[in-house]
């Protein structure tokens, strides 16, 4: 038992429900507020965008939802995900720890996007939404959205992010593999687009714009939705499947977590990850220290601000309480693209700041140094977002050498890096810089962040 490597679970062990941490934090999360009256709204307000199934899960203060039967059916073409041991990266390290990482690039899309792409092209397929927008950064949540609406015949339109639709074109083909169509966001085809073009022809876009562009269309068309690949609560209810097995699979070893590290962009994988195992950790059965590791050039949780601010660069979107770095925030051209987001969810900033995990920032040449060691130990090519985590666990596993400790280290290897190989070409041949974003652009942008008065 205890020199298993790669951990599995039965088809049957699949977990039947999502969890909901919103149901034991000992205080509830802020509300969003209404983008033109700053007045909190409630579940109508989100109607013209999500299908009410979602909606309600966005709201929910139940403490497990059940997975419905045809999600799990669909599911089932790749998990329940194996957890595995990283022992040869362990052996190389020559440390006493334990390094356990939970593997989401067997999804048809390669990460685990897909978790919240089937339900949510499920709920939407069953209230006779015919199509779905959304927007992407490096195309992995656009590919998971496009696999997903396949699977339940609905159409799917992306807005993606122009400075990852030209580098990495390959995501934009497989998307079209599966029926969905692609633009380069910003586009003609919106105003607010074309608002953006007006003023920056070359502008590299953002998710911010690609958001708007998404919205946009969405709200133009009766019979179509629009779907957030993070960021929400529902996007991070669906994800704790990651959770629930990897407590499974772990208790199979006999070891509990030490240290669970994961990467954040809008915090979805993350919490997807840790929500269970703090559900345990209140509960008193293990008390692993938790810790979110995001871009040093997009440090929303550790230098960006908490308070309210839009999800879009337009200001459609309902303001949400959220670490942010400005809904106007232009990242570096960085390569972890997942991670390039100006806001973290607001979910996760309410626990943040309740104290329930701590959070860091780490270069992107200090990633990739972890990537190579990583691919070259374990096989695996990580995507450049979880080596965030992998480089953080590897410096913990390596301060274990001093001290002796066998600490149990889980983390989420949440995608491959198949087609991120321009990235590590950037790497391998030193092209690759820092980029460290600073107080002073923080502050400048939050004199466009509205001021709102709290009661
Ligand atoms: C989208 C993505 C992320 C970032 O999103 P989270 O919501 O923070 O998980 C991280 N890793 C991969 C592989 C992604 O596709």
């Amino acid at each position: 038992m205890a020199d298993m490597t790669k951990i599995v679970l039965d088809e049957a062990e699949l977990p039947t429900h999502w969890y909901n941490v919103v149901a034991d934090l000992p205080v509830p999360p802020p509300p969003p507020l209404h983008p033109g009256t700053h007045e909190p709204i409630g579940p109508e307000a989100l109607a013209p965008l999500f299908p009410m199934g979602l909606i309600e899960q966005e709201v929910s203060a139940a403490r497990y939802i059940e997975i419905p039967e045809a999600v799990r059916e669909v599911y089932k073409l790749w998990r329940p995900a194996p957890l595995y041991r990283a022992r040869n990266l362990e052996r190389h390290l020559d440390t006493p720890a334990k390094i356990y990482f939970k593997y989401e690039g067997v999804s048809p899309a390669g990460s685990h996007k897909p978790n919240t792409a089937v339900p949510q092209a499920y709920y939407n397929a069953a209230e006779g939404v015919q199509r779905l927008t959304t927007e992407t950064g490096a195309g992995q949540w656009g590919s998971a959205l496009a696999f997903a609406t396949a699977q339940f015949g609905l159409g799917c339109e992306v807005w993606q992010v122009a400075a990852s639709f030209t580098q990495k074109p390959y995501r934009a083909s497989m998307m079209r593999v599966w029926g969905a169509e692609v633009h380069s966001s910003p586009s003609e085809l919106t105003a607010a687009g074309r608002a953006i073009l007006a003023e920056h022809p070359d502008s590299p876009g953002s998710l911010g714009i690609a958001i708007s562009e998404a919205v946009e269309a969405a709200m133009a068309d009766e019979d179509t939705k629009y779907a957030l690949g993070s960021v929400l609560n529902h996007v991070l209810l669906h994800q704790t499947v990651i959770g629930e097995e990897a407590l499974l699979q772990l208790a199979q070893t006999g070891d509990t977590p030490d240290l669970i590290v994961g990467c954040t962009g809008g915090g979805s994988n993350f919490a997807g990850l840790f929500f269970p195992f703090l559900r345990e950790k209140f509960a008193g059965r293990m008390d692993p220290h938790i810790l979110a590791v995001e871009p040093s050039a997009c440090p929303s949780l550790t230098k960006g601000e908490y308070r309210y601010d839009f999800g879009d660069v337009a200001g459609m979107t309902p303001l949400m309480k959220m670490h942010t770095l400005g809904h106007d925030f232009v990242p570096d051209p960085i390569h972890a693209g997942g991670l390039r987001y100006h806001g973290m969810s607001p979910l996760l900033s309410h626990m943040y700041e309740l104290g329930l995990f701590e959070a860091e920032a780490i270069d992107q040449t200090h990633c990739f140094e972890a990537a190579i060691t990583f691919a070259r130990t374990q096989g695996i090519v990580p995507a450049p977002e979880p080596t965030h985590a992998i480089a953080a666990a590897i410096r913990e596993a390596e301060a274990c050498k001093d001290t002796g400790e066998e600490k149990v280290i889980l983390t989420a290897l949440c995608g491959h890096g198949h087609f991120d190989m321009a990235a590590y070409d950037a790497y391998l041949s030193g092209q690759l810089v820092d980029h460290d974003y600073s107080r002073e652009a923080v502050a400048d942008a939050m004199r466009r962040v509205p001021v709102i008065e709290e009661a």
